[in-house]
């Protein structure tokens, strides 16, 4: 094991390893590293690491356990490593030696130059399948009539697109540099003088694999539609790519256990063949009306980076919003899991928020790490606590006859129910 400055490796426990194909090797008592968060986190942390133990002694009878091991980054961080220090490198070193993380929110620190530890965790693991599962637990108050019809994957690219940073302000040298290229290539076009100027790069090794990954998990969990979503009528080669080269790949990675929408009608008299994945293309603006319209029909989405962000919070307000949605940045090296809220901090140290967000983190963690009978537990005692109508204060002020609960309370209840 690596030596770390201010990380204790924990004196029990092993590493969980990747093998020859990708696939992860996991002991019975994998050391994990944690993130605590900053603000809420600690309260969130504490109540989720409640309900993990005790799900994982429940379900395995001591056969099973979790070695945690802290780790830090953001403001916790700079008390132990000292000013600036949001990232340390060790953490970046620890979460690839340990391949597998989970992590409260963390605060982004404002000005000075430095990147939200969040983006940073994400390029320097090369974490890029950004995935997001939103389903609706019943009790939860929602904005639509049916809420319970959507139940989808979302796997959004996370390192290219118009997020990739490549941007100059307007008015600059490099901006007219840029303009000046552009127009002595694409002499029909206009772009204005004072715009300011953005790359979109869009590949087929970054579309693949992020399409690849969405297929595997489809065909994993038996699910029966993967949509690759995208702007391709317009953005003809970014977007378009992406289609293409998402088709490609179902194509020559996972051929006989895809049919691909343009075969159905042809080869199998429009109807899907029993034990196959459909693989269907979208454009991104029906999509947002087919989710809302008729949610049943979708299972797995792969997506473009700005697409996915907008899709992820879309759906995740469908049912109910962020407070119990989960979300994990994976790459073929390292996984992180994580809450996909902020901070909250005018709730820090008063115990009130709602981990669900963090605890259904860690049931992502759980089927990632193939202990599928600790993620079910966990899903059904959550339900059951809200639908029992015992919830943290953001729920409780929506619930008519709730029993509003603190957040540990919230985590013990949902521990007893697994
Ligand atoms: P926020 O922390 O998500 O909180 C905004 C509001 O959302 C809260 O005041 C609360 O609403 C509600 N909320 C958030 N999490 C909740 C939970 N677990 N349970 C119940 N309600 C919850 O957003 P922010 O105030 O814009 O951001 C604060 C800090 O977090 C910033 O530094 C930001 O950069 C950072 N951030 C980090 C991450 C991350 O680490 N992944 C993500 C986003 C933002 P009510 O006031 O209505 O109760």
């Amino acid at each position: 094991m690596s030596d770390y400055k201010h990380i204790m490796p924990p004196n029990e426990g092993e590493r969980i390893a990747i093998g020859d194909n990708g696939e992860l090797k996991v002991p019975d008592h994998p050391i994990i590293p944690f993130i605590e968060g900053d603000g809420t986190g600690p309260d969130i942390w504490k109540a989720s690491r409640h309900v993990f133990d005790e799900t994982v002694r429940k379900v395995y009878g001591g056969k099973r356990k979790i070695a945690w091991m802290e780790i830090y980054a953001g403001e916790k961080s700079l008390s132990v490593y000292g000013k600036d220090q949001w990232l340390p490198a060790e953490t970046l070193e620890a979460i690839k030696e340990f391949k597998v993380a989970i992590k409260g929110p963390l605060t982004t620190p404002v000005g000075g130059g430095i990147r939200s530890i969040n983006v940073a965790l994400r390029q320097e693991l090369d974490l890029y399948a950004c995935v997001r599962p939103v389903r609706w637990f019943p009790g939860v108050p929602a904005p639509v009539k049916e809420p319970q019809k959507l139940n989808v994957t979302i796997f959004r690219e996370n390192t290219e697109d118009v997020y990739s940073g490549i941007e100059f302000d307007a008015n600059t040298p490099e901006a007219a540099e840029l303009i000046a290229w552009v127009k002595s290539k694409l002499p029909k076009k206009t772009v204005r003088a004072d715009s300011a100027v953005g790359v979109k790069p869009v590949s087929a090794f970054g579309s693949q694999r992020l399409v690849a990954r969405a297929i595997r998990f489809a065909i994993e969990k038996k699910l029966p539609v993967v949509t690759l979503v995208h702007k391709g009528n317009i953005m003809k080669f970014t977007e378009g790519g992406f289609m293409k080269w998402g088709y490609e790949i179902a194509k020559k990675e996972f051929g006989d256990q895809v049919v691909l929408e343009s075969e159905l009608a042809e080869k199998y008299g429009g109807k899907k063949p029993e034990g196959k994945v459909l693989v269907q293309d979208r454009i991104a603006d029906a999509m947002f009306q087919q989710l809302l319209l008729r949610p049943d029909e979708y299972s797995v989405i792969a997506t473009l980076n700005l697409n996915g962000d907008y899709l992820s919070d879309a759906c995740a307000a469908q049912v109910g919003g962020l407070g119990l949605a989960p979300g994990a940045n994976i790459g073929d090296r390292a996984a992180v899991f994580e809450a996909t809220h902020g901070t909250a901090p005018k709730y820090a140290g008063l115990d009130k928020i709602n981990p669900g967000s963090v605890i259904l983190s860690g049931v992502m963690m759980f089927q990632h790490l193939g202990w599928d009978e600790a993620a079910d537990r966990i899903v059904d005692a959550l339900g059951k606590t809200i639908s029992g109508g015992t919830v943290t204060y953001d729920l409780a002020r929506q619930m008519e006859g709730a029993t509003e609960v603190k957040c540990s309370e919230f985590g013990k209840r949902i521990a007893e129910a697994v």
